[in-house]
């Protein structure tokens, strides 16, 4: 028998583990709760109808079609039991392992406000995409047909929650919309008109930026269109819109489409990890590893990627956090596959050490902010050159060469036509909008009355 290794999820994280074990005298399998790979730095894209979901997903049992020593399972692992040495699934059945790789990832958190999803989406997922997308072009489409200044007001008024970098890019592809692909589209409204705004609860956006690049963002949002509301505290989110409290006091703001994008919490099998085997967890439910990213007493079991609390250990350096990012599930990974490797020669594991390579953050068309650590020093800058650098590496990240060929064209086209190729939405209806009040009165499909 060879040594068996079960890696949950194939993110980022799982992915580059499984990919690391290629040549490896092991058998490895692969499970995760959907079928596909999803390259989430894009996803905002399909949330705003500039990608299609295949152009930034791939099927993971395609992706390893050749690499022999992996066997892709579709499946929910509920709970991991150390002693027996195998996970349960949502159905029942167990699976054994020797190596145990954690790699479920992270979802969105409300802050103990979990009655507020309904109302404001977050987006961590294909599905999660698919209903922002259908919220917005859905309210364009309920104004249309609105007769009540106030009603089409708060159907065009969209707000994001949460400025960080999906806040930013979300609220900048909002403002595209309004302003440059849907104008000459509508009959009985000016899409122009729509109100976009993001609430931010710190003192600036993108704070995970140096301040100048923060200010850059939001001079480059106000630019297209974004009302930029920091210091704003949620206070409540219902169907008609959002209360925030500002410097100023509490303010409603009235609005049919909120996208939350605030808040990150850990896979709830951090929780199911913890209970099994005592291990600590940090306040986002993370779950807190050891310097080789193994489980205190399980040296059989790692954590990796956006569900791990890691450290990163340079030589001479003191250890800091690692940041919830794609290279770092990725270099996690990377580590972790070869610990699996080390010990299974007899040698000591090695402790995990981040690269960063910097930070970056698209506002629109022609406008991003980078911050690169290069030996040098920093690199900021920020506008145009920012945008065609932001653009190519994600373009090289992507996994697939169709994927990569795809998303330029459709980039290409979008940036001569200001077209979103994505927009059809297949059976939405006004579900949740349908306050347009042509249906209401009686009125056949938006039409005016005669005379
Ligand atoms: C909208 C968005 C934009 C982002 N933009 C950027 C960016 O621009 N740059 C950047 O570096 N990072 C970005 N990130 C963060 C980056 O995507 C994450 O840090 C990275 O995906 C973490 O990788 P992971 O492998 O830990 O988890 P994930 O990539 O989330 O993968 C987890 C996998 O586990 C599976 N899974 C979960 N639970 C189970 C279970 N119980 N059973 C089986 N399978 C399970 C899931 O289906 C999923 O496939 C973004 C994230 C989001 C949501």
């Amino acid at each position: 028998m060879r040594p068996q290794i079960l890696i949950i999820g194939c993110g980022f994280g799982g992915l580059e583990a499984a990919r690391a074990l290629r040549r490896a005298d092991v058998d490895i399998t692969l499970v995760d709760k959907t079928n596909h790979h999803l390259f989430q730095p894009l996803l905002y894209q399909v949330a705003t109808a500039g990608l299609s979901a295949p152009s930034i997903a791939a099927p993971i049992r395609h992706l390893f079609r050749r690499q022999r020593n992996v066997t892709t399972l579709l499946a929910e692992i509920v709970a991991i039991e150390p002693q027996a040495r195998t996970v349960t699934l949502k159905d029942g059945a167990q699976l054994h392992w020797d190596h145990l790789i954690v790699a479920a990832g992270a979802t969105h958190s409300y802050f103990g406000r979990d009655d507020w999803a309904p109302f404001a989406p977050g987006l961590k997922t294909l599905e999660d995409a698919f209903e922002i997308r259908r919220r917005v072009l859905m309210a364009f489409e309920a104004a249309e047909r609105e007769d009540d200044p106030a009603r089409r007001a708060a159907l065009l008024q969209f707000v994001v929650v949460g400025g960080g970098p999906t806040g930013v890019e979300l609220a900048g592809t909002f403002a595209e919309i309004a302003r440059h692909t849907l104008p000459g589209e509508f009959r009985r409204i000016d899409p122009r008109q729509a109100r976009v705004l993001l609430v931010e609860g710190g003192p600036r956006v993108l704070q995970s930026m140096p301040e100048g690049l923060s200010e850059r963002a939001r001079e480059q949002l106000a630019a297209l269109g974004v009302e930029v509301k920091v210091g704003a505290r949620v206070t409540g989110i219902d169907a008609e819109g959002l209360d925030i409290t500002t410097a100023t006091g509490p303010e409603r703001l009235l609005s049919r489409c909120v996208v939350w994008a605030a808040g990150v919490a850990a896979s709830k099998l951090g929780r199911a990890l913890a209970e099994a085997t005592g291990c600590t967890l940090d306040r986002a439910g993370r779950v807190v590893v050891e310097p080789d990213l193994s489980l205190k007493g399980h040296a059989g079991i790692q954590v990796i990627g956006d569900l791990a609390a890691a450290q990163s250990h340079a030589p001479g350096r003191e250890p800091r956090p690692v940041p919830g990012v794609s290279p770092g599930a990725k270099q996690m990974g990377r580590c972790a596959a070869a610990n699996i490797l080390r010990r299974l020669r007899g040698e000591a594991t090695q402790a995990f050490r981040y690269r960063d390579y910097g930070n970056l953050a698209t506002i629109g068309r022609n406008s991003a902010v980078v911050d690169l650590g290069t030996p040098a020093g920093a690199l900021r800058f920020s506008g145009y050159p920012a945008w065609l650098f932001w653009l190519f590496a994600h373009v090289w990240f992507l996994i697939g060469f169709r994927n990569r060929f795809v998303v330029l064209l459709d980039w290409a086209w979008a940036y001569w036509t200001y077209d979103r190729s994505a927009r059809v939405v297949a059976g939405a209806g006004l579900d949740g909008l349908s306050g347009a009040s042509p249906a209401r009165d009686g009125r056949a499909d938006g039409c005016r009355p005669a005379g």
